[in-house]
């Protein structure tokens, strides 16, 4: 892990592209605050045209998309090594995580100089703009890898304490939360890409402390923000992967919505954890936001409290507490069938902090390999529920509604405890800070059905 930034021309806060879309200024409603994909933020995706079946890699510039594969066609990308132009042909993002971040730096300078104005570079593009760039509104987009693995954390510890304090009110965080990241292997068949529809669970549930359980609907569905943290590059069986060089595996992130059967999971979860009430379905967002796109907002790790234990030496570094954190702010907002039949915009339902995560993404990987275990490009980690110590920065409902004991009232006069069918759930996430770009991470929806 690098301590120095790694800021360069791409993150440029004047630089402008000559796809209009691309400014914030270029949106007619003064209340927007612009695209998330500005020239700075060059995230990666894949993507399907309307009449084809073959999906492509693509590059989010404002509403459009830079399609990689006819660009490398049309010879856009020919600097680049003949690996980097097979995998930006291929048909996921595995192969540019294979190769590594550096690779995808250099495929992002090309991207870069290709849609700013003024270069050699662009004005090749520009020429070939009909057929390197498609709106966005015109595509499918998909989950951007095939993940091997996805492996779910417990990295907030003001979502940990929350949710604690419900099940023991004398004792909400157990002993080994500070020294040790918790987590669980979650299941990569049932991930989705944003927009796909969430169908309510069936599973066991127990009524009562002494009832007998029951099979039937969920009905304590609830959602969790959480950061989609994107691996790439591997390690062999038996080789940890030291805290200094974990940063060489972290490709990108972007937005997860863990959903979860709450009534479900309460009778599975002892005492190996949870299990169906988590693998019916989890969505992603479809755009990876890299870790060089997010260079300018990295933070300080969450600083401990007074009394709290150090990371063991395995999980520490001077460059990870120094700039271990990302300031990505999330957003998640709650649409019912009877607030979209009335035209009424989403309510609002909470705002938190990924620097706000006790752990940070690069101890999370460690800690992941430290045994020895192996991690492969497109391998997904989720970060845990990313909730903030405050009443409106609560990543769930679970604790919004104090698991349903304070039902909560939305706009229209609807109350809600748990999702019903119909509601639908938008995750958002962007990074802003004086002197740099705003960069965004689109959206991740979903919307139960019966
Ligand atoms: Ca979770």
């Amino acid at each position: 892990m690098s301590g120095t930034p790694r800021l360069d021309d791409t993150h440029d806060v004047a630089l402008r592209s000559w796809v209009e879309s691309a400014h914030a200024d270029a949106h007619p409603d003064a209340s927007a605050v612009g695209t998330d994909f500005p020239i700075q933020n060059l995230p990666f995706g894949v993507f399907r045209h309307e009449f084809e079946e073959r999906p492509h890699l693509g590059i989010a510039i404002g509403d459009q998309v830079l399609d990689c594969l006819e660009a490398t066609r049309a010879g856009c990308f020919h600097a680049l090594d003949p690996a980097v132009r097979d995998a930006l042909q291929s048909w996921s993002l595995n192969g540019l995580m294979a190769l590594g971040r550096t690779d995808a730096r250099a495929v992002r300078g090309v991207a870069s100089r290709m849609l700013r104005v003024g270069t050699p570079e662009s004005d090749a593009a520009q020429k070939l703009r009909d057929r390197i760039l498609v709106p966005m509104a015109r595509v499918s987009m998909l989950v951007p890898a095939e993940i091997g693995d996805y492996t779910d954390f417990y990295a907030s510890m003001f979502h940990a304490r929350r949710v604690g304090a419900l099940f023991r009110p004398d004792n909400p965080l157990l002993p080994n939360y500070k020294w040790i990241p918790i987590g669980y292997h979650g299941r990569a068949s049932s991930i989705v890409a944003s927009g796909s529809p969430v169908r309510r669970p069936s599973g066991q549930t127990q009524k009562g402390a002494d009832a007998p359980p029951t099979f039937g609907p969920c009905a304590n569905l609830d959602y969790e923000v959480e950061l989609a943290i994107w691996v790439c590059g591997d390690n062999a069986i038996g080789e940890p992967i030291p805290i200094a060089r974990a940063e060489e595996h972290l490709f990108g992130l972007g937005l997860l919505n863990d959903w979860s059967a709450r009534d479900m999971q309460s009778w599975e979860y002892q005492p190996l954890g949870p299990f169906l009430a988590k693998n019916f379905v989890s969505t992603v967002s479809p755009w990876v936001v890299t870790l060089d796109a997010l260079e300018p907002f990295r933070l300080p790790a969450f600083v401990r409290e007074a009394g709290d234990p150090q990371p063991l030496a395995y999980l520490d570094a001077a460059a990870d507490r120094a700039r271990g954190g990302f300031g990505v702010t999330l957003e998640v907002s709650l649409l019912t069938a009877k607030m979209r039949d009335g035209g009424m915009p989403p309510h609002r339902l909470s705002q938190s902090e990924a620097s706000s995560l006790y752990w940070t993404p690069a101890q999370l990987l460690t800690h992941h390999a430290s045994n020895g275990c192996n991690l492969r490009p497109g391998d997904l980690l989720g970060s845990g529920t990313v909730s903030g110590p405050t009443d409106n920065s609560r990543g769930c409902l679970l604790e919004i509604t104090r698991r349903g004991a304070d039902p909560m009232t939305l706009p229209g006069g609807e109350t809600r405890t748990f999702l019903l069918d119909g509601d639908e759930v938008i995750m958002r996430g962007w990074c802003e800070r004086p002197g740099a770009a705003r960069i965004g991470f689109g959206e991740c929806r979903g919307t139960v059905r019966g």
